[in-house]
Protein backbone atom coordinates (compact mmCIF):
# COMPACT_ATOMS: atom_id res chain seq x y z
CA UNK A 1 0.00 0.00 0.00
CA UNK A 2 1.25 3.48 -1.12
CA UNK A 3 2.48 5.31 2.07
CA UNK A 4 0.51 8.47 0.80
CA UNK A 5 -2.75 6.45 1.24
CA UNK A 6 -2.03 5.55 4.89
CA UNK A 7 -0.60 9.15 5.57
CA UNK A 8 -3.98 9.99 4.30
CA UNK A 9 -6.42 7.35 5.84
CA UNK A 10 -5.19 8.07 9.37
CA UNK A 11 -5.74 12.19 8.32
CA UNK A 12 -9.27 10.90 8.24
CA UNK A 13 -9.52 8.80 11.02
CA UNK A 14 -8.55 11.71 13.09
CA UNK A 15 -10.32 14.50 11.66
CA UNK A 16 -13.94 12.49 11.87
CA UNK A 17 -12.93 10.91 15.34
CA UNK A 18 -13.12 7.69 14.12
CA UNK A 19 -10.68 5.80 15.74
CA UNK A 20 -13.21 3.20 16.99
CA UNK A 21 -13.16 2.22 13.29
CA UNK A 22 -9.84 0.67 13.56
CA UNK A 23 -10.54 -2.77 13.90
CA UNK A 24 -12.40 -2.71 10.56
CA UNK A 25 -9.95 -1.17 8.85
CA UNK A 26 -7.31 -3.41 9.92
CA UNK A 27 -9.37 -6.48 8.30
CA UNK A 28 -9.70 -4.45 5.30
CA UNK A 29 -6.11 -4.14 5.07
CA UNK A 30 -5.84 -7.68 5.72
CA UNK A 31 -7.64 -8.27 2.92
CA UNK A 32 -10.06 -10.34 5.41
CA UNK A 33 -14.16 -9.98 4.86
CA UNK A 34 -16.16 -7.51 7.10
CA UNK A 35 -19.20 -9.15 8.66
CA UNK A 36 -22.57 -7.06 8.42
CA UNK A 37 -22.80 -5.18 11.66
CA UNK A 38 -18.65 -3.17 10.17
CA UNK A 39 -20.35 -2.84 7.09
CA UNK A 40 -23.11 -1.09 8.93
CA UNK A 41 -20.68 0.97 11.35
CA UNK A 42 -19.02 1.98 7.59
CA UNK A 43 -22.28 3.16 6.67
CA UNK A 44 -22.95 5.01 9.58
CA UNK A 45 -19.57 7.11 9.54
CA UNK A 46 -21.04 9.69 7.03
CA UNK A 47 -17.54 10.08 6.17
CA UNK A 48 -17.27 9.83 2.57
CA UNK A 49 -13.68 10.81 2.31
CA UNK A 50 -12.71 7.82 5.07
CA UNK A 51 -14.79 5.24 2.93
CA UNK A 52 -13.57 6.61 -0.47
CA UNK A 53 -9.73 6.19 0.89
CA UNK A 54 -10.95 2.68 1.70
CA UNK A 55 -12.41 2.10 -1.38
CA UNK A 56 -9.29 3.36 -2.85
CA UNK A 57 -6.70 0.53 -0.84
CA UNK A 58 -8.99 -2.18 -1.35
CA UNK A 59 -9.36 -1.14 -5.43
CA UNK A 60 -5.23 -0.68 -5.46
CA UNK A 61 -4.66 -4.01 -3.67
CA UNK A 62 -7.32 -6.03 -6.77
CA UNK A 63 -6.27 -3.69 -10.05
CA UNK A 64 -3.01 -1.64 -9.15
CA UNK A 65 -3.05 1.28 -11.30
CA UNK A 66 -5.46 0.08 -13.72
CA UNK A 67 -8.65 1.12 -14.92
CA UNK A 68 -10.83 -0.28 -17.34
CA UNK A 69 -13.46 1.25 -18.76
CA UNK A 70 -16.75 0.78 -21.42
CA UNK A 71 -17.99 2.76 -24.43
CA UNK A 72 -21.53 3.76 -24.23
CA UNK A 73 -24.54 5.58 -25.00
CA UNK A 74 -26.62 7.10 -22.55
CA UNK A 75 -30.22 7.45 -23.43
CA UNK A 76 -32.99 9.49 -21.07
CA UNK A 77 -36.36 9.09 -22.64
CA UNK A 78 -37.99 11.37 -20.89
CA UNK A 79 -37.76 13.44 -17.85
CA UNK A 80 -41.55 14.08 -16.77
CA UNK A 81 -41.51 12.28 -13.27
CA UNK A 82 -43.69 11.35 -10.45
CA UNK A 83 -41.37 12.22 -7.90
CA UNK A 84 -39.29 15.44 -7.02
CA UNK A 85 -35.68 14.36 -5.69
CA UNK A 86 -34.19 17.06 -4.50
CA UNK A 87 -30.17 16.39 -6.33
CA UNK A 88 -32.51 15.77 -9.58
CA UNK A 89 -31.53 18.31 -12.20
CA UNK A 90 -34.43 16.83 -14.19
CA UNK A 91 -37.30 18.17 -11.11
CA UNK A 92 -35.65 21.55 -11.81
CA UNK A 93 -35.95 21.59 -15.70
CA UNK A 94 -39.13 23.58 -17.33
CA UNK A 95 -39.01 22.38 -20.83
CA UNK A 96 -40.06 18.41 -20.76
CA UNK A 97 -39.30 16.25 -23.19
CA UNK A 98 -40.80 12.53 -24.10
CA UNK A 99 -38.86 10.58 -26.69
CA UNK A 100 -40.87 8.55 -29.14
CA UNK A 101 -39.15 4.66 -29.60
CA UNK A 102 -38.44 6.12 -33.22
CA UNK A 103 -36.27 9.05 -32.21
CA UNK A 104 -34.33 6.56 -29.53
CA UNK A 105 -33.43 4.09 -32.34
CA UNK A 106 -32.02 6.59 -34.31
CA UNK A 107 -30.10 8.71 -31.54
CA UNK A 108 -28.37 4.88 -31.18
CA UNK A 109 -28.03 4.19 -34.69
CA UNK A 110 -25.74 7.18 -34.82
CA UNK A 111 -22.64 5.79 -33.00
CA UNK A 112 -23.62 1.86 -32.57
CA UNK A 113 -20.61 0.91 -34.45
CA UNK A 114 -18.62 2.25 -31.40
CA UNK A 115 -20.30 1.35 -28.32
CA UNK A 116 -20.78 -1.94 -26.15
CA UNK A 117 -23.25 -0.75 -23.92
CA UNK A 118 -26.86 0.95 -24.11
CA UNK A 119 -27.83 3.11 -21.02
CA UNK A 120 -30.90 3.93 -20.36
CA UNK A 121 -32.63 5.93 -17.41
CA UNK A 122 -35.30 8.36 -17.44
CA UNK A 123 -38.04 10.27 -15.38
CA UNK A 124 -40.42 8.01 -13.84
CA UNK A 125 -43.08 8.96 -16.31
CA UNK A 126 -46.37 8.27 -14.32
CA UNK A 127 -48.76 7.33 -17.61
CA UNK A 128 -46.39 4.52 -18.55
CA UNK A 129 -46.98 1.08 -17.87
CA UNK A 130 -44.52 -2.15 -17.86
CA UNK A 131 -45.66 -2.70 -21.59
CA UNK A 132 -43.78 0.49 -22.33
CA UNK A 133 -40.34 -0.50 -21.02
CA UNK A 134 -40.78 -3.84 -22.41
CA UNK A 135 -41.81 -3.29 -26.09
CA UNK A 136 -38.82 -0.66 -25.81
CA UNK A 137 -36.35 -2.86 -24.64
CA UNK A 138 -37.82 -5.78 -27.42
CA UNK A 139 -37.35 -2.88 -30.03
CA UNK A 140 -33.79 -1.99 -28.85
CA UNK A 141 -32.80 -5.86 -29.17
CA UNK A 142 -34.09 -6.26 -32.29
CA UNK A 143 -31.73 -3.43 -34.04
CA UNK A 144 -28.54 -4.00 -31.69
CA UNK A 145 -28.74 -7.60 -31.00
CA UNK A 146 -24.79 -7.84 -29.64
CA UNK A 147 -24.98 -4.72 -27.84
CA UNK A 148 -25.25 -5.27 -23.65
CA UNK A 149 -28.68 -3.45 -22.76
CA UNK A 150 -28.71 -2.05 -19.50
CA UNK A 151 -31.91 -0.55 -18.59
CA UNK A 152 -34.46 1.34 -16.27
CA UNK A 153 -33.38 2.34 -12.62
CA UNK A 154 -35.02 0.66 -9.53
CA UNK A 155 -36.94 3.39 -8.87
CA UNK A 156 -38.54 3.38 -12.50
CA UNK A 157 -38.49 -0.70 -12.02
CA UNK A 158 -40.22 -0.01 -8.02
CA UNK A 159 -42.96 2.12 -9.64
CA UNK A 160 -43.92 -0.02 -12.82
CA UNK A 161 -44.31 -3.24 -10.92
CA UNK A 162 -46.47 -1.33 -7.95
CA UNK A 163 -48.89 0.00 -10.37
CA UNK A 164 -48.98 -3.06 -12.21
CA UNK A 165 -49.81 -4.86 -9.01
CA UNK A 166 -46.93 -7.76 -9.98
CA UNK A 167 -43.81 -8.87 -7.62
CA UNK A 168 -39.84 -7.67 -8.34
CA UNK A 169 -39.46 -11.38 -9.45
CA UNK A 170 -42.04 -11.90 -11.57
CA UNK A 171 -41.22 -8.04 -13.75
CA UNK A 172 -37.63 -8.35 -13.78
CA UNK A 173 -38.01 -11.91 -15.39
CA UNK A 174 -40.60 -10.31 -18.16
CA UNK A 175 -37.80 -7.52 -18.75
CA UNK A 176 -35.19 -9.79 -18.76
CA UNK A 177 -36.91 -12.11 -21.71
CA UNK A 178 -37.44 -8.71 -23.21
CA UNK A 179 -33.76 -7.97 -23.64
CA UNK A 180 -32.69 -6.34 -20.56
CA UNK A 181 -28.99 -7.66 -19.56
CA UNK A 182 -28.41 -5.42 -16.56
CA UNK A 183 -30.07 -2.74 -14.49
CA UNK A 184 -28.32 0.83 -13.03
CA UNK A 185 -28.77 1.56 -9.73
CA UNK A 186 -29.70 5.68 -8.72
CA UNK A 187 -32.53 7.52 -8.15
CA UNK A 188 -34.28 8.64 -4.33
CA UNK A 189 -37.83 8.89 -4.00
CA UNK A 190 -38.20 12.77 -2.39
CA UNK A 191 -41.71 13.63 -2.53
CA UNK A 192 -44.17 12.93 -4.92
CA UNK A 193 -45.69 15.54 -7.16
CA UNK A 194 -49.06 13.39 -8.58
S1 LIG B 1 -37.05 9.57 -9.55
FE1 LIG B 1 -35.23 9.95 -10.83
S2 LIG B 1 -35.93 11.30 -12.47
FE2 LIG B 1 -37.48 11.34 -10.86
S3 LIG B 1 -36.98 13.15 -9.63
FE3 LIG B 1 -35.98 11.34 -8.69
S4 LIG B 1 -33.92 11.22 -9.57
FE4 LIG B 1 -35.16 12.61 -10.83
Amino acid sequence: MKDSTITRLIYFLKKENSTNLLPIIEKIIDNKRINIEEGLSLFNTNSLALLSCLATIVRQKKNGNNVYYIKNVHIEPTNICAFNCKFCSYSQSKKQWDLTLEEIIEKIKTISNDITEIHITGGVHPEKDLNYYINLALEIKKSFKNIHLKAYSVVELDYVFKKEKINYKKGIQLLKDAGVDSIPGGGQKYSMIT
